[in-house]
């Protein structure tokens, strides 16, 4: 099975991408955080993004993009399923995209669409925390109560994502609304769209996309 996560910031797509691969046994391709994760290293390529991803708080341009695709599938056996988590995220990308899965022998069973208001996607994210270390998510007020609270699971010091500044949320926002909602339609046309509804608890949300996947394998 192959499925796309897809929702704006605050949406939970990471969360439920990670339990879904958790229970269906596939591999988690987080695009946000492995740029992330480039983005600290300090080499020409780290400073580029980190300058494009919390700096500039745009996109990262189509030559990394289709590089780091690229490299994930290649270390794939083709028998592992995938959920792309944020990936394709607007027109160009969906063009290498397509051509990368017919590439690779794959194809898109389904996408998951987790749907979130402006104003409760603001709210949630300047709520949002990560550990610096193992980059765990934490909700402030649910997950911990105090700002120097340590990972639960390394003891790493939790913090604010860069990028998670009420005008980077805006903005990123805007380029969810114009460059990646035509990705939604482009697959709802296709019969291959769920939408589900991110206002709710992490189990529910969860319970909707099951719901919806059906049967598929
Ligand atoms: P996310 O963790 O999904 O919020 O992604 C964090 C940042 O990584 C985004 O704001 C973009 O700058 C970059 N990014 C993640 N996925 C993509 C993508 N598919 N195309 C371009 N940039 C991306």
């Amino acid at each position: 099975m192959n499925l796309v996560i897809l929702g704006p910031q605050g949406s939970g797509k990471g969360t439920q991408a990670e339990k879904l691969a958790q229970k269906f046994d596939l591999e988690h391709i987080d695009m946000g955080k492995f740029l992330r994760e480039v983005a600290v290293l300090g080499s020409p390529l780290g400073k580029e993004i980190h300058e494009i991803i919390n700096v500039r708080k745009e996109l990262v341009d189509d030559k990394i993009l289709k590089k780091v695709l690229h490299l994930k599938l290649q270390d794939l056996s083709r028998e592992k399923g995938i959920i792309f988590d944020g990936v394709p995220r607007k027109q160009d990308q969906l063009e290498y995209f397509e051509a990368a899965m017919v590439e690779f022998g794959r194809h898109i069973d389904k996408i998951i669409y987790i749907k979130l208001s402006e104003k409760e996607s603001v709210e949630r994210i300047s709520k949002r925390r990560i550990c610096d270390k193992c980059k765990k998510v934490y909700i402030f007020g649910r997950d911990i109560e105090r700002e120097d609270e340590k990972c639960l699971d390394c003891n790493g010091n939790i913090i604010h994502r860069i990028d998670d500044t009420p005008e980077g949320v805006k903005k990123r926002l805007g380029i969810f609304e114009t460059e990646t909602m035509p990705i939604v339609e482009y697959y709802k046309k296709q019969g291959k769209t769920i939408e589900i509804s991110g206002g709710q608890g992490v189990e529910k949300v969860f319970e909707d996309i099951l719901g919806e996947l059906g049967d598929i394998e």
